[in-house]
């Protein structure tokens, strides 16, 4: 997957090749389909949602340009793949999920990976956690129509937000900069994600 899928597609990161080939992916699937964790796309998991594709996930993690002392928010925990992996590059992780059901299993795994740096919840991300607010980075992992004002709000100066923007069909992974007198949009590579579903996302 690492070769393959990764490396030879521009991700180059040593440290995220490092921590994608050492966390087993398998172990964030459903037992039925858990023999097709290393394929070349997003996979079904519970209540309707996905485990994206790992290409996907090493391109967000590489525009994130995490570094060890960095405090991040993620908003869609979903399995809790992208989130031990944030959790290996950052210092600490804020993960927010709608259903609890998926919230509590990413937890489990989490757990059993020994990764003590994430503080999940169940709600609804896409007004941030104000809490711990502000981040150096955050990142979406499900699409929103557009980009999201009170997350943009939570970063730090010079932080990052990662997510994918657009309709219910095909988005754009977006990078947003905030510095202390603009922020910056980039947008990237197409994307499919699972809706966002929030006061800040889509309605249902
Ligand atoms: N990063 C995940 C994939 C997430 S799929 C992984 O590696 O497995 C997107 C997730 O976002 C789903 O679990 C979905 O339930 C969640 N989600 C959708 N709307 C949300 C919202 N408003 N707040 C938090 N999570 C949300």
């Amino acid at each position: 997957m690492v070769e393959a899928q990764l490396a030879e597609r521009g991700i180059q990161d040593p440290c995220i090749l490092d921590v994608m080939r050492k966390i087993p992916r398998e172990r964030f699937l459903p037992s039925a389909i858990a023999h097709q964790a290393y394929q070349d796309r997003a996979l079904p998991v519970e209540l309707g949602q996905t485990i994206s594709q790992p290409y996907i996930v090493g391109c967000m993690t590489q525009a994130l340009q995490l570094k060890p002392h960095h405090r991040v928010l993620e908003v869609g925990t979903g399995t809790g793949y992208q989130t031990a992996i944030l959790a290996h590059l950052a210092k600490t992780v804020y993960s927010v999920e709608r259903f609890d059901e998926l919230s509590q299993s990413a937890q489990s795994r989490l757990r059993f990976l020994g990764l003590g740096n994430v503080v999940c919840k169940t709600g609804d991300g896409t007004r941030g956690w104000p809490e711990h607010a502000p981040y150096d980075r955050i990142i979406v992992t499900a699409a929103a129509p557009r980009i999201i004002q009170d997350l943009v709000d939570q970063l730090d100066e010079g932080g990052l937000l990662v997510m994918p923007v657009g309709g219910e069909g095909t988005q754009r992974l977006t990078t947003i900069e905030r510095h202390a007198e603009k922020v910056v949009e980039r947008p990237s590579i197409a994307v499919r994600f699972v809706k966002l579903i929030g006061e800040g996302g889509f309605q249902n």
